[in-house]
């Protein structure tokens, strides 16, 4: 930094986004969902929907030139694991490193290869502006973990589309396998709405802050894999009744859904979580006694 910049830090001392970038002459990667936040307000307020952010592990999925990264450390996170894929970013987040000693550490990696279990043991949260390619599939992994799981929240900017999933009661279109995930294990709450004009460049669609806390008991009993099971059948085939989608469980279904109480003209659309959970228990005990 030279005696020019002082005066036009940005209030965590660091120069504004913008003269970052322009800077490090990055510029954002489609491939690799890159759209960024510039805006201090903004990333402040993503950083409080979080809060406490002290005494936890953040880990931060995509930091980018480190826009949310800073708004974490200046909203007193004081250990943060910033996961970013693409290298450019390396000297940028440096700078961030150097001016939070000790307090952020980057790696440079894959987060769906990642596993930040791999990390010593501490209260963790995530708060992430995940990209648009690979959120979904972040966040149905980081649901689909040994319980308790080793977050105690998830604060994630998503598609609005894919957030409206994630809180979706049946009976509303956007209901399916992801809603039954999220609310068999965690409270789901859609916090703001972030319109693409927030974000250089600005993306196709609007974007949504949603943030997931864990139930301490899931909200009916049932084992994940045959609850992934069936949903998967069930809401693979969204528009057929439940005795014909259910066929490829590869077991007699009427039966199944004798057990589970459930109406065989029934849409998956129209089950609830406990359904889904009780039809999940009578395909383990008609494996069990089928042995298939
Ligand atoms: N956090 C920054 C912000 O809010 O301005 C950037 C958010 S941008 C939507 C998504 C970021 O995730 C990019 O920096 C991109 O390089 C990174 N990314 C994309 N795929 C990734 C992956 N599989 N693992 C880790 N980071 C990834």
């Amino acid at each position: 930094m030279t005696g020019d910049d002082a005066g036009r830090l940005a209030p965590d001392g660091l120069l504004p986004l913008r003269a970052v970038i322009a800077q490090h002459g990055l510029s954002a990667r489609k491939s690799l969902g890159q759209n960024f936040l510039f805006d201090l307000n903004l990333t402040r307020r993503i950083a409080r929907a979080a809060a406490p952010l002290t005494g936890f592990r953040i880990i931060e999925v995509g930091p980018g030139p480190g826009g949310l990264t800073r708004a974490l450390l200046a909203e007193g996170a004081d250990d943060v694991v910033a996961i970013e894929r693409d290298e450019r970013f390396r000297p940028v987040l440096a700078e961030i490193a150097n001016h939070w000693p000790g307090k952020l550490q980057v790696i440079e990696a894959d987060a769906l290869e990642f596993d930040p279990q791999s990390l010593s043991p501490r209260p963790a949260k995530v708060v992430a502006n995940l990209p648009y390619n690979v959120g979904t599939a972040l966040v149905a992994r980081w649901l689909e973990t040994a319980w308790p799981p080793w977050w105690s929240s998830l604060t994630v900017m998503l598609q609005k589309e894919v957030a409206e999933r994630l809180a979706a009661s049946p009976g509303i279109d956007s209901y399916g396998r992801l809603s039954v995930l999220a609310g068999w294990r965690a409270q789901v709450d859609l916090l703001f709405d972030v319109p693409p004009q927030a974000f250089v460049p600005p993306p196709q669609v609007t974007s949504t802050i949603v943030r997931l806390i864990p139930r301490p008991h899931p909200l009916a009993e049932a084992p994940l894999a045959l609850l992934s099971r069936v949903t998967a059948a069930a809401f693979g085939q969204r528009r057929k009744m439940l005795r014909q989608s259910l066929k490829s469980l590869g077991q007699p279904v009427e039966p199944l859904l004798a057990k589970a109480g459930l109406d065989p003209t029934l849409r998956a659309e129209r089950v609830d979580i406990a359904g889904f959970c009780a039809l999940a228990r009578a395909l383990g005990d008609a494996t069990a006694s089928h042995g298939g």
